[in-house]
């Protein structure tokens, strides 16, 4: 089994860049492109060179540094198809069922509208990784910028769908927040209890809360969980369907 080696590490105010690596293929690739001088430092501290840049949507924190980035190392830039032309040097566009080969690892692609219509998540099943962008963060998930809610309950849901022990990384360091919301959501929910004392312990270590796992994000994020009777009921929705139960917890997010 190939080995995948991953560096995760903090850029701009809140947002999280990783790097993968497979030392096998000698192939690097950085997930997003926050900002170009950060992963610079973050592949001078590695060692390793740069190969690719894997991209899941087009906002400016997401993408700003490919420029600087593919014109120092040459680099392959890949992307969501869905909305390549927002993509600066964009080299492959991908869409749902494509799977891209990064070394000798296949990444899936999964389209996960909603907080952009094009959204991608990248999906490696041989690591067990998925790189969901904005769309599931730990206890919560991406606003709805451009999608529909029920698009982005599909979404959030195919991300649910995955493996129980897969580890998602995502865009954003913004736990301790969206715990505060999530406990006013599902005030008896005794696995969010243990996930948020948890989170709280890492970040006064200032240790990142990324990546969680599907496992962890099923039994307490409120956004996974809008198809559960129990949290139906717990806002006083018993008997909607998922996709309502989820417009409404994301709307009263927004207002939160
Ligand atoms: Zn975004």
């Amino acid at each position: 089994m190939p080995k995948l080696d991953i560096h995760l590490f903090p850029a701009l105010d809140d947002n999280y860049g990783v790097l993968i690596h497979d030392a096998g293929a000698n192939v690097t690739a950085s997930i997003d492109a926050p900002d170009a001088k950060t992963v610079e430092k973050a592949l001078r501290d590695t060692g390793w060179s740069l190969t690719h840049i894997l991209v899941t949507h087009h906002h400016a924190d997401h993408t700003q540094g490919i420029t600087a980035l593919k014109s120092t190392y040459g680099c392959r830039v890949i992307g969501p198809k869905g909305e390549a032309e927002k993509i600066p040097g964009i080299d492959e566009a991908l869409a749902e069922g494509d799977v891209y080969r990064f070394g000798n690892f296949d990444v899936e692609v999964l389209e996960t509208p909603g907080h952009t219509l094009g959204h991608i998540t990248l999906y490696l099943p041989a690591a067990k990784i998925a790189f969901c962008g904005d769309t599931v963060f730990p206890l919560g998930c991406g606003r709805v910028f451009e999608g529909t809610m029920d698009q982005m309950w599909s979404s959030v849901a195919k991300i649910g769908a995955l493996p129980a022990d897969t580890a998602l990384y995502c865009g954003h360091e913004y736990t301790l927040s969206n715990a505060r919301f999530a406990e006013t959501v599902e005030t008896g929910n005794g696995a969010l209890k243990d996930y948020i004392a948890t989170a709280k312990t890492k970040r006064e270590r200032g240790e990142p809360t990324v990546p969680t796992t599907v496992k962890a994000e099923l039994a307490a994020n409120p956004f996974l969980r809008a198809d559960r009777p129990e949290l139906a009921a717990a806002i006083g929705m018993a008997g909607a369907s998922a996709a309502e139960v989820f417009g409404e917890i994301r709307r009263r997010k927004d207002n939160f």
